[in-house]
């Protein structure tokens, strides 16, 4: 047996072949392990992933509102919650701020795709700046959606999560008192002791990135404590999250492990990273890029899913798998729910 190993050992050097080698002794044999050898690891991707609609737009935005005026261009907060897309418009020319005090009178501002409250617009009004208006249309429509029931008399429920800037940007169309907010079904039961709401038809709209699950276990408590509550006329969850964790079910069903690729700030990549350990995959993680990966998390994992938020660019994708091809034999699959083909269009003070 040894002598037939030394002789195969001897027949790829020989072809030169330039694996490493080591003879291990396994069971009264010996076997000729090639230390070269990469173990195989497919991966599964969720399709759809990555960029909607209103995140393409909102980049888009900064693009041609740095063509349009030149740099610097300033953004209030960030664009969209992605550190590398913040890094790449930087390096364009984009300055980024927390507030618009911090704006020049005589430099653009863009507003982020998560929305403003009103009284953001109205300051740049005053100061007669310039101003273009990122918020993604379909939190726009949430905006438009609580102003009409507001003028209704109706107190506005909101669904989503404390100190999100769209969450901020939406409870600030009404004046303060006239939204109120909750998170959980705890703060529904809480509602029955606020003196806002007492005796007021009542309606509810959520913030576009929630969970679908845990946001329909709010709405369901909601409706059966207040069963005449408005509800909105077309679902407030956008079409990019709920395909995207529609996805994430699907491949948490088969992989051993998933990297959810987005930033620790992005809502939507979180309900992501949730959704995939609540669907059967424990070992989800969150991942900004390739330098948070360790390749040892993946011994011993055959089927690997990769997904990724709403505001993380395809790039951070293409750099974890090159980056698991260096210890790994890569078989891609990729697992589509469906095709999206949603366009935004731009704001018409980009358009002259
Ligand atoms: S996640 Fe939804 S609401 Fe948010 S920017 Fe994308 S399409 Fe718009």
């Amino acid at each position: 047996m040894f002598k037939d190993y030394l002789l195969y050992f001897v027949f790829l050097l020989n072809n030169n072949y330039e694996g490493e080698f080591q003879l291990v002794l396994f069971k009264n044999s010996y076997i000729l392990y090639d230390m070269n050898r990469k173990n195989e690891l497919t991966i599964l991707l969720a399709n759809p992933r990555g960029f909607c609609a209103g995140v393409e737009r909102a980049i888009e935005i900064v693009e041609k509102s740095l063509e349009k005026y030149g740099a610097p261009v300033y953004v209030r907060h960030e664009i969209v919650h992605n550190k590398y897309v913040i890094e790449s418009l930087k390096a364009k020319g984009a300055i980024f701020v927390d507030e618009l005090d911090k704006v020049p009178d005589d430099r653009p501002v863009v507003f982020s795709a998560h929305g403003v409250p009103k009284s953001v617009p109205l300051e740049a009004q005053n100061r007669n700046m310039v101003y273009v208006d990122a918020t993604c249309p379909l939190v726009s429509k949430v905006h438009r959606e609580a102003e009409n029931h507001h003028k209704k008399g109706r107190h506005i429920i909101m669904i989503g999560h404390k100190g999100h800037p769209e969450v901020i940007g939406t409870m600030g169309q009404l004046p303060v008192g006239e939204v109120t907010l909750v998170e959980d079904i705890g703060d529904v039961e809480d509602l029955k002791n606020n003196p806002d709401i007492a005796g007021k038809e009542l309606s509810y709209v959520t913030q576009t990135t929630l969970s679908i699950d845990d946001s329909l276990e709010i709405i369901n408590e909601l409706k059966a404590r207040f069963p005449n509550i408005c509800e909105p006329k077309k679902e407030d969850i956008c079409y990019a999250t709920t395909n995207r964790q529609e996805a994430v079910k699907k491949i948490a069903e088969k992989s051993d492990l998933i990297f959810v690729v987005g930033s620790p700030n992005s809502s939507n990549s979180n309900r992501l990273k949730e959704t995939a350990v609540k669907y059967g995959c424990a070992k989800s993680y969150l991942v900004e890029n390739d330098s948070k990966i360790d390749l040892n998390q993946l011994d011993g994992v055959q089927i690997l899913g990769i997904t990724a938020g709403a505001s993380a660019p395809e790039i951070l994708i293409d750099n974890i798998i090159a980056k698991i091809k260096t210890k790994f034999e890569v078989t891609i699959e990729i697992l589509n729910i469906g095709d999206e083909n949603v366009k935004f269009k731009l704001p018409n003070i980009l358009k002259a």
